[in-house]
């Protein structure tokens, strides 16, 4: 991506280019807590085995309209997760996940907070491509849902940052608004779950960039506290 570009994005994000990407420590000791209560599997679980399960899946509908599966990629060591709602048109093309445009954003929004994609492991709560991009039905996310827990499992992130209302919802398994999600620190058992709007929806509205700017200092601020 050339310079000009990522400026765009940058300030699509509401993040000025000569903002220090060091974390003001301000912000933790007040800020809520929420728990939600979702069980993990035992990890008796390889990555390949489980990639080799959900490629030829045809638990679902959603296996009807797509091209391929979208199993997640990057680190799979890493500290931090980043969960999507599903693959869009060029995910379903190229197997990889945020991959289009709302994929350029995620990835500078990484950037900002001073991680590589490759550093990361993205994956979405749904692994095929919901036909004309559509939300996935709740039928789709729970028949798929085992396979995200599984990565979960095999992962152990110090940190999840998940994108959006659909996939915040389904992760945290809350009926709950975007806005009262976001800004707080939830947990998945004993990880901590940070909710940030979606990219794509951020390339929409300019309204809440900034939001998601302090949604994304708060999960580098609680990794850094984890880590110490
Ligand atoms: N939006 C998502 O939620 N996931 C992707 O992989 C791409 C776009």
């Amino acid at each position: 991506m050339d310079n000009a570009t990522r400026l765009q994005y940058l300030e699509a994000m509401g993040i000025d280019v000569w903002l220090p990407r060091a974390v003001a420590d301000n912000q933790q000791t007040s800020t809520p807590v929420a728990i939600a209560e979702n069980a993990l599997p035992e990890s008796t679980d390889s990555w390949e085995a489980l990639q080799a399960e959900v490629a030829p899946c045809t638990q679902c509908d959603l296996c009807k309209t797509r091209t391929q599966t979208v199993f997640g990629s990057g680190n799979k060591n890493a500290d931090w997760m980043i969960i999507g709602e599903g693959p869009g048109q060029h995910e379903d093309q190229q197997g990889l996940p945020f991959v289009g445009n709302a994929g350029l954003l995620l990835t500078e929004m990484l950037r900002a907070i001073g991680l590589d994609r490759e550093e990361v492991f993205i994956t979405n709560i749904v692994k095929c491509r919901p036909p004309a991009n559509r939300d996935p039905k709740p039928i789709e996310i729970e028949t798929c849902k085992p396979y995200l827990m599984r990565q979960i499992a095999l992962l152990k992130p110090k940190i999840i940052v998940v994108l959006g209302c659909i996939a915040a919802q389904a992760l945290l398994n809350t009926d709950e608004p975007i806005s009262k999600l976001r800004g707080k620190i939830h947990a998945l058992n004993d990880t901590p779950v940070v909710v940030v709007y979606h990219p794509a929806y951020l390339l929409r509205s300019m309204l809440d960039k900034r939001k998601a700017w302090a949604d994304l200092k708060l999960a580098l601020q609680t990794v850094k506290n984890i880590i110490g």
